[in-house]
């Protein structure tokens, strides 16, 4: 189980929910500035990752940033592992 004890010192902790969940990719710059001023924004980004939250800005990354981010990060597992072999 993914921890969320970080969740006591995020930046958004008394802020409206839906201002991190925009319409769109285009409308996140308002969650993202506040996310890029949080002290846990690398624990929350982790947690939405391993939780595979679907939508929602997350440690100051989209739904999509996260899936690319996903796939960067395979993408250099795969060639260290070919790397090493
Ligand atoms: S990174 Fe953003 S969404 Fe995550 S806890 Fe901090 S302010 Fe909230």
């Amino acid at each position: 189980m993914a921890r969320t004890d970080w969740r006591a010192d995020a930046a958004c902790r008394d802020l409206d929910t839906d201002l991190f969940f925009p319409a769109s990719e285009a409308d996140a710059d308002a969650a993202r500035a506040v996310c890029a001023a949080c002290p846990v924004a690398s624990e929350c980004l982790e947690w939405a990752i391993e939780t595979r939250q679907p939508d929602g800005v997350f440690g100051g990354l989209t739904a999509l940033e996260r899936h690319r981010l996903v796939r960067r990060r395979q993408k250099q597992a795969r060639k260290a592992r070919r790397a090493a072999a």
